[in-house]
């Protein structure tokens, strides 16, 4: 894909370089559950969904946007992404076989889902177009229901091992995403096990941000950071221990991964590319990852626009300078090849501008430490 810039008073064409991971909010904040630390609940409810003008202006920019690269990915997210329905889905397979016209490319579709509606319909959907599954799971019971529940203050629980149940059957692979709360980062024990008695071998841990959508302020769901750490740290010595090849635990694989190569591993956490994450919301703006729950500062503007022209607009050079500034001074860090600076996120700049230092900076380099000392004693470094 080329474009034209001014350089110097004249126009020159240039090939475009830039691809970029749309995460899209096809339903907006709609969501069948109210979990207590979201905070799309802290906002007034939209129930607009991504019409189809948006969603084929989208595809197609996301596959010129990504021409040289082979893969394009496509993050479904919500709200919750099933409540949009088949059809909206079949759609989107449709625009992106419309799309993918040299069919050289291979598309990755990965949705998030809570997984209480999934179906033996939505089932045979993704097996039939390879969808990749994520599964909102905080643990066992007493952890996950507390804050995971229905409007009406039933927990979730059960729901989502139903749904498990049915993806299991079908054989179709799936991965969870478990957000550590101010409860449960106290229980790394009790967390492991549960996830490994389930036979549940590919996990991700997130912290639970919950903030105040307006003023910032951490709400009590979010576990300080040295909490936090310390669940890891526990988390890495039990998956030592278990010894399972099959047992994936984001981070922690992608510490030993970056460790053993001396660079950064896949996830975006310690990839310095968060200006390739957007956010696509139902109405076309597309947003930086780190807006999702600090207002609307980052817009770079709307995907009917082309990608172009968010690429170059203002806002988007300033986010970019603004990542990278902040981590002028890991440059002198041990750790950096690896860590990148982490996630612009966990720099809480909205709220915290003095401060300009990744919170979870100590805990990473107490994980990266501790990694590093156990592939010493095997002998792998
Ligand atoms: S802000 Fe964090 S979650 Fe978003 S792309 Fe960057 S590293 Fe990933
Ligand atoms: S460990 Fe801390 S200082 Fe080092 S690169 Fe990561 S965030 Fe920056």
């Amino acid at each position: 894909m080329s474009f034209f810039i001014k350089e110097k008073g004249n126009m020159v064409e240039k090939e475009s370089t830039f691809g970029f991971v749309p995460i899209i909010k096809c339903v907006g904040f709609e969501c069948n559950m109210k979990c207590e630390y979201c905070f799309y609940h802290q906002l007034e409810e939209s129930h607009q969904s991504m019409n189809l003008e948006v969603l084929e202006a989208l595809i197609k920019e996301t596959y010129q946007a990504n021409i040289h690269s082979p893969m394009v990915n496509f993050i479904w997210h919500g709200g919750e992404p099933l409540v949009v329905g088949k059809k909206f889905y079949q759609k989107v397979v449709e625009l992106q076989k419309k799309y993918n016209q040299s069919q050289k490319q291979v598309t990755i579709n990965g949705l998030q889902t809570n997984g209480t509606l999934i179906d033996e319909e939505w089932v045979k959907f993704f097996k039939a177009n390879e969808f990749q599954i994520g599964i909102s799971l905080d643990g066992p019971p007493e952890y996950h229901d507390l804050y995971r529940r229905y409007p009406k203050g039933r927990g979730s629980f059960k729901d989502v091992m139903k749904g498990i149940k049915i993806l299991r059957k079908n054989d179709i692979p799936f991965g969870i995403v478990s957000v550590i709360t101010d409860v449960s980062v106290y229980s790394p024990e009790r967390m492991f096990r549960f996830f490994v008695e389930n036979e549940l071998y590919d996990i991700k841990f997130s912290r639970a941000l919950g903030r105040d959508y307006y003023d910032g302020r951490l709400l009590k769901f979010a576990p300080n950071p040295d909490e936090y750490g310390n669940f890891l740290l526990q988390i890495l010595e039990l998956w030592l221990e278990e010894d399972n090849p099959q047992l994936k635990i984001t981070p922690i694989n992608e510490i030993f991964i970056s460790l053993l190569r001396g660079e950064c591993g896949l996830e975006c956490l310690f990839s310095n590319k968060c200006d390739r994450f957007w956010i696509v919301n139902p109405d076309g703006s597309v947003h930086a990852c780190i807006s999702e729950g600090i207002g609307e500062k980052w817009c770079f503007g709307n995907i009917n626009a082309g990608s172009e022209t968010l690429i170059h607009s203002s806002v988007f050079q300033e986010f970019q300078e603004m990542v990278t500034d902040l981590r002028k001074s890991c440059l002198k860090c041990k750790w950096y090849n690896i860590c990148k600076g982490g996630c612009t996120i966990d720099y809480e700049l909205e709220f915290f501008s003095q401060e300009k230092r990744n919170v979870l900076c100590k805990t990473f380099q107490r994980l990266f430490q501790k990694a590093e000392e156990k592939l010493i004693q095997y002998g792998l470094v």
